[in-house]
């Protein structure tokens, strides 16, 4: 153990592992080198890397890749790379980039979480997150308005009172979703602390870590952007857009993730703003003017940036990934538009094949 460490409530493992809980903060505050050292210094290279790292892997994988160290030394360097990592994001300030690392380090956790054997420790960390929770049987409780503060945003039935076991001001969860729950809380603590101010130091420092996540971010973006999707066939749309459409015509109250989903994919599959309207207007409390003016921000002709759908985990995070099919399930699968245009593919290729046939037998 590093000398000083004895004093913190929790081991030093624990903090590199949660390094956004408040006590893992104190711990960075009080024992990390000068900000000059730690982003200049080549002793601290690898701690940079790291936290560099942490960005790259939210961007390109959709998580934080765990890493399994021994050395006491290391695993504080693993700690101080999380304020390196948040320092770039923040420098680069683009919701985007922010929304993805948030997601990327609440995946990590829901990983160490899956490994984790003892569900006394989920408890643990629950506690520290501020959630009023127990063990109880095979399940878990939950504080009732911790329950509804944390799943506001999770909109699929499986989240609704309705369908809760609720007893006695406690909802009780099994455990995947309460880690479900926990990562929730997780996400918004992240996400809500980006981004931080930065320094001139912080930009003249890293300027080269900074150039290099944007490439990957513009990429990124581009991937999405790029996919050609012709002409647009709903009965290809993915099972969360059809759900969405669905609850939309049958004039559900759609969240603002849920809308935004909506109406960004809608546009990039090619529909104009009327286009996008023709489908809103079958709901019975269709309102015209609210629904061009919504539609007319996010397709960017309010605000100047045309705004890009969200990816299967921003979708998932937000509770509104329904009803996902065995594609779905695919390794690959990262995207409703990655669905859409791979059905698009497989549709044009059966048919061109089946006019090749017709052809053969014309002959
Ligand atoms: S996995 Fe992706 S495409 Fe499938 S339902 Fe969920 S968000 Fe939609």
């Amino acid at each position: 153990m590093p000398p000083g460490t004895e004093e913190y409530k929790w081991p030093l493992e624990y903090m590199a592992r949660y390094p956004f809980l408040s006590g893992a903060k104190e711990y960075i505050k009080r024992e990390a080198p000068p900000m000059d050292e730690l982003l200049r210094d080549n002793l601290w290279g690898p701690v940079r890397k790291r936290g560099k790292d942490r960005v790259m892997e939210s961007l390109e994988n959709g998580r934080v890749k765990i890493r399994r160290i021994e050395d006491e030394l290391e695993i504080e360097n693993e700690l101080f790379s999380y304020p390196i990592a948040r320092m770039l994001v923040s420098s680069i300030g683009d919701n985007f980039l922010v929304r993805r690392y948030s997601l990327g380090e609440a995946e990590r956790v829901v990983d160490e979480l899956s490994r984790e054997a003892d569900d006394e420790k989920l408890i643990d960390l629950a506690k520290e997150l501020g959630l009023r929770s127990e063990k109880d049987g095979e399940n878990f409780k939950v504080f009732f308005a911790h329950y509804l503060e944390n799943t506001e945003h999770l909109r699929s039935s499986e989240w609704k009172l309705t369908n809760l076991d609720l007893r006695k001001g406690n909802v009780y969860l099994e455990r995947d979703r309460f880690v479900r729950l926990l990562k929730e809380r997780i996400f918004s603590l992240i996400y809500l602390d980006l981004p931080a101010p930065v320094s001139d130091l912080i930009l003249e420092s890293l300027e080269k870590q900074i150039e290099d996540i944007k490439e990957v971010l513009e990429e990124k973006r581009k991937e999405i952007k790029d996919i050609d999707l012709g002409k647009v066939e709903d009965e290809l749309f993915p099972p969360c857009i059809k759900y969405l459409l669905v609850s939309q015509q049958e004039g559900q109250n759609l969240s603002h993730e849920s809308r935004f989903a909506l109406t960004a994919f809608l546009r990039k599959v090619g529909l104009s703003e009327d286009g996008i309207i023709s489908y809103f207007q079958e709901s019975p409390d269709f309102d015209e003017q609210l629904a061009s003016y919504q539609i007319e921000h996010i397709i960017g002709e309010i605000s100047g940036t045309e705004y890009t759908p969200p990816g299967c985990s921003l979708m998932r995070t937000n509770g509104i990934c329904f009803q996902p099919d065995s594609l779905c399930e695919q390794e690959w699968m990262s995207h409703p538009l990655t669905y859409y245009s791979f059905k698009k593919r497989k549709k044009a290729e059966s048919e061109a094949e089946e006019k090749e046939k017709e052809e053969k037998e014309e002959d």
